[in-house]
């Protein structure tokens, strides 16, 4: 663009240039002097000769010098040549009258040459006005181009904007269509792909009459790593697994995350189950093999639920429920597993549901009780306590065992509720049974549930039912499952001794059914071992049997713990249990689990019994 001015510059002429101005204007007062005394110079020639040939010369050499003056220096020149050509007719009228007759031509040439420049100069005038205008027309078309250069810049510089922001908007729209379809931590394809992957797959089938299978996983206590390692390094491991899992994988295959710690396989081929179960195994093992965060080292497990197209079903909806049905199941039967699915899967958890269902309308109608199965001494005689044991009459269901109802309150979770309901009640029934009978040694065992203990607000509860009821601590013993130490053994022993610093004892429930070690009883901080009824019953079956309680007994002495035998049916499981000195017994043989009528009927003997210090009969 800058063109355009430079153009304008050769047209008009520029004449900005400080010291070329100067350097002329030096130049022109030399030559204007010059042309001056040239004239001068001519004038005294004319006064000198008479001849006509030189004063013709010399008047026509004047003309010019006029000329020159006016055409070269504008208003200055034509002054000078009206000037001195007004000296001339002076010279000529002077002369005239010196010599006694004036020389019309003399005169006539001067005033002619005046005319003349005057003319010439009225021209030169109009030409310089007309350069001037030009000059300024110059000026304006070139502060026009000069905005007309800076309004292309700033167009070009837009369109640049434009160009980028439409680049910026492509990518966003990209990264949109990128995140509706994938997951973005693992990069996998999300819920949705796959659901659309799945129809198309199921279009494609229905038409070739081929079959594929959908594979669910879902990774075994993962809250747990996330709730020990935090979510950032949760995020790390469901990262990690992610790529085992793809590393695994078949190329037919399609992995996806659907969420969480949730992801799926699309096998699209068709393979049997024995093959399933044999590709499954192998992303089995690799997920379980250990994973380093840090300065850790976690392991994970995960399990696993097959569906099939199209025996379990026809459309994705379908194939992905059974799929999950099927992992449900694979939780349900201890985890790190496979299992395909069957009808009578459906049923079994339309079973759950529903039992759920009614378990919630239990609790809201007040269905629960409580019976109270008496703990003696081992003479059949003294009463030590009772065991709480819940029961549930159910208005749709009848009545129902807690060996049924209690593991579905715990994988529901509505343990926490009934747990409570269960503890306050149990205490409740305390409160009347020391205020009613006075038996301030009397023990009430109330069984607690893993699930109960690991909520963090356990203690509170606890604290709080004993506070509103107004029992003490040391009338009460709660009875816990070695479950409890095998899901965290540092919570759990902080939870327990917090308790027990509330005065109340702590029974380890069922000793000798579950992973029961030497280790465990050492390191935990119980007060009661409960022998399971499984040993008791053995007592009456071998030598060998009876042997291992009166073992486990002494044992518990060694460790200074109070025994209790549960499930003693017979006189012969008593007599031994006696003799081998377990310090508390419970069973049938010695009580059933007991109404409120029998409770209070119990209770009134017992302090009839500490008022005598006779010895009633318990049976
Ligand atoms: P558990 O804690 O081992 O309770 C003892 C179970 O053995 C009770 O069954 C009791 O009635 C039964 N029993 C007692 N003596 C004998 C006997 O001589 N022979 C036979 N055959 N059985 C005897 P129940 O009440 O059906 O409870 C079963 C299980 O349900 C309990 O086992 C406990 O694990 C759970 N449970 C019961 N009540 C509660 C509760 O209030 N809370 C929690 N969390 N669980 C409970
Ligand atoms: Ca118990
Ligand atoms: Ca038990």
């Amino acid at each position: 663009m800058s063109k355009i001015s430079d153009c304008i510059d050769e047209i008009v002429g520029n004449e900005n240039d400080e010291k070329d101005i100067e350097e002329r204007n030096k130049k022109d007062i030399i030559f204007i002097a010059f042309w001056c005394l040239i004239y001068l110079a001519m004038l005294a020639i004319q006064a000198i000769f008479d001849e006509q040939i030189i004063q013709a010369v010399v008047a026509q050499l004047q003309i010019v010098v006029s000329v020159v003056l006016t055409a070269r220096y504008c208003k200055t020149g034509y002054l000078l040549s009206v000037a001195l050509n007004a000296l001339s007719i002076v010279c000529v009228i002077f002369n005239g009258i010196a010599v006694g007759s004036i020389l019309f031509v003399g005169v006539i040439i001067p005033v002619g040459t005046i005319i003349s420049v005057s003319f010439l100069f009225g021209i030169i005038r109009k030409l310089h006005k007309s350069m001037k205008e030009a000059s300024n027309q110059r000026e304006e078309l070139v502060k026009l181009a000069e905005e007309a250069e800076e309004a292309y810049e700033e167009v070009r510089k837009m369109n640049e904007q434009l160009l980028e922001t439409s680049r910026v908007i492509k990518e966003n729209e990209e990264r949109l269509n990128h995140m509706a379809l994938f997951d973005a931590l693992t990069e996998l394809p999300n819920r949705r792909m796959i659901i659309n992957r799945l129809d198309f797959h199921i279009s494609y089938s229905a038409k070739t009459g081929k079959k594929f299978a959908v594979v669910f996983i879902d990774l075994d206590n993962f809250k747990r790593i996330n709730d020990t390692l935090g979510h950032e390094k949760g995020d790390m491991v469901i990262k990690k697994i992610s790529q085992r899992i793809t590393a695994a994988l078949d190329t037919d295959d399609i992995l996806g995350r659907l969420g969480g710690d949730e992801f799926a396989i699309l096998v699209q081929r068709d393979v049997d189950s024995d093959e399933i179960l044999k590709y499954v195994e192998e992303i089995r093992a690799a997920i379980s093999e250990p994973i380093v965060i840090g300065n850790e080292e976690v392991t994970v497990n995960a399990s696993f639920g097959a569906s099939a197209y199209p025996k379990d079903g026809s459309d994705s909806t379908e194939l992905l429920k059974c799929a999950d049905m099927a992992l449900y199941k694979a939780k349900a039967d201890g985890k790190n597993r496979l299992e395909f699915f069957t009808p009578e899967m459906k049923e079994e958890i339309q079973h759950k549901v529903d039992f759920e269902a009614s378990l919630v309308a239990g609790l809201n109608k007040e269905e629960f009780h409580l019976l109270f199965q008496p703990q003696h001494e081992p003479d059949g005689q003294k009463l030590r306590g009772f065991e709480a044991l819940v029961r549930w009459r159910s208005e749709e269901l009848g009545l129902v065992s807690p060996m049924q109802f209690i593991p579905m309150a715990e994988e529901t979770g509505l343990i926490v509720e009934l747990g409570t309901w269960i503890f306050k009640e149990a205490c409740r029934k305390l409160r009347m049974a020391m205020d009613t009978y006075g038996l301030e040694n009397l023990v009430l065992s109330v069984n607690i549930s893993t699930i109960q203990l690991m909520q963090p607000d356990f203690y509170n509860i606890v604290k709080g039912i004993m506070e509103e009821t107004g029992v003490y601590g040391r009338n009460l013993e709660i009875e816990i499952t070695e479950s409890v130490f095998i899901k965290s053994v540092d919570n759990a022993v902080e939870v327990l001794n917090k308790i027990k610093k509330l005065g109340i004892s702590i029974a380890l429930d069922d000793f000798g059914t579950g992973y029961s070690s030497l280790h465990y009883l050492r390191s935990l901080p119980i007060d009661t071992l409960k022998i399971d009824k499984s040993f008791v019953d053995g007592i009456n079956r071998a030598e060998s049997e009876k042997e291992i309680v009166g073992s486990i007994i002494s044992l518990a002495h060694n460790m200074n713990l109070f025994v209790v035998a549960e499930g003693v049916e017979v006189e012969e499981q008593l007599s031994y249990l006696r003799d081998s000195g377990c310090d508390c017994v419970q069973g049938y043989l010695l009580g059933r689990p007991l109404d409120d009528e029998q409770f209070n009927e119990t209770l009134k003997k017992a302090s009839e019994y500490l008022r005598t210090s006779e010895s009633p009969e318990y049976k």
